[in-house]
């Protein structure tokens, strides 16, 4: 599973985990009943995340290693990004 911050058609953003961005977007969609902004297939407003942040729409719970917590605290700033931007407010 791969993390990505997306924001809806409403302003809102939100993590939500997937295969890929428009698996992420689909169960995004589907739990919160909006929808994500971007295009329906394509340029979907999905930047991945090296961390989760809240608000989280939905992340795996792994069986061995439970749920990563939410380690990203700016995530409007690590969005797009590999490793988090902000290393000390984002680890500590
Ligand atoms: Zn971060």
């Amino acid at each position: 599973m791969k993390g990505f911050w997306l924001t809806f058609t409403d302003g809102s953003k939100g993590y939500c985990e997937g295969s890929g961005d428009f698996d992420a977007k689909q169960i995004a969609e589907k739990l919160t009943g909006k929808t994500v902004a971007g295009g329906k297939y394509r340029d979907i407003a999905a930047k991945t995340l090296p961390y989760p942040a809240n608000p989280i729409i939905w992340q795996l719970d792994h069986p061995v290693s439970g749920k990563c917590p939410a380690f990203c605290y700016r995530p409007n700033e690590c969005a797009g990004e590999t490793t988090c931007r902000q290393a000390r407010a984002c680890t500590e």
